[in-house]
């Protein structure tokens, strides 16, 4: 699980992080806060862990389905007024 390598630099330093992750699906938009990253010490390069991305990926189907509700800083741009 460690043991990786950067496929941009080759690289496989790797600072764990997190970051705020921009779901975007047919120009609704999510906005997941604290979303754990790993980031290449030597590059720079961004790798998302795939089960994160299927976790933001479900939480945001629910929201759409209205199972779930969004988190209050979220905005939805398209929400103005009808
Ligand atoms: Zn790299």
């Amino acid at each position: 699980m460690s043991e990786k390598k950067c496929n941009f630099c080759g690289s496989n330093d790797y600072e764990t992080k997190t970051t705020d992750y921009l779901y975007s699906h047919k120009g609704n938009y999510l906005l997941v806060p604290n979303t754990p990253v790993e980031v290449c010490c030597c590059c720079g390069m961004v790798y998302y862990d795939a089960s994160v991305l299927k976790r933001i990926e479900q939480h945001f189907f629910a929201i759409q389905k209205k199972e779930e509700k969004p988190d209050s800083y979220v905005k939805l741009p398209q929400i103005a007024f009808s």
